[in-house]
């Protein structure tokens, strides 16, 4: 999937939130300045989330409490190694009341969660806004989770065709 701007990321965020269900892990991919974050923040503020979102990458996690769902957003790109996952303690923020986005999992190996759904940025160009994304479940909540995406995606772009057939000049 082609992001041209960061416009495209925000609108990305506000299909794919209403996706995601609590007890879900997701993946967040890409080099730094790819978009992850910005992805993560554009999420919480189409749940109504209006106060700051800031990168974890010195608080390791963030939390959010939207619509009676623990939101955690981690960043282990700062770990030395894998094992400061379980000597902070964050394996108890993997709950079934909770969804966690996940910023460089590969740092946690073999401690994080598996993820349900991975979202993974590249940059598009040498330079500016062009992002590509790439969407891969990798449990069935996640093929749930993209299945539900698709057919939103579908519904919108019918929408949009549909619309000139009903424009009043085309039944006149
Ligand atoms: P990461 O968390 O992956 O390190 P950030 O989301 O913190 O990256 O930063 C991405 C930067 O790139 C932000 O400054 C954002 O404004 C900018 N940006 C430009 N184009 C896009 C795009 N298409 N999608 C997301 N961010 C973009
Ligand atoms: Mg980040």
């Amino acid at each position: 999937m082609n992001l041209p701007d960061e416009a495209a990321s925000v609108a990305l965020a506000g299909a794919l939130v209403p996706c995601l269900r609590p007890g879900m892990v997701v993946y967040l991919d890409g080099d730094l300045g790819a978009g992850k974050t910005t992805l993560v923040r554009a999420m919480l503020r189409a749940l109504g989330h209006a106060g700051p979102v800031k990168s974890p990458t010195y608080t390791l996690v963030e939390v959010y409490v939207v619509s009676s769902i623990y939101w955690y957003h981690f960043d282990f790109y700062r770990f030395n190694v894998p094992e400061e996952f379980v000597d902070a303690g964050l394996g108890e923020y993997f709950r079934s009341d909770s969804v966690c986005l996940v910023e460089w999992p590969d740092k946690a190996a073999g401690f994080v969660p598996a993820a349900d759904l991975v979202v993974a940025f590249d940059f598009a160009g040498a330079t500016g806004e062009a992002r590509r994304v790439r969407l891969a479940a990798a449990s069935t909540e996640g093929v749930r989770c993209l299945s539900d995406f698709q057919s939103a995606q579908a519904e919108l772009a019918a929408n949009c065709s549909a619309s000139p057939a009903v424009h009043p000049s085309s039944s006149s």
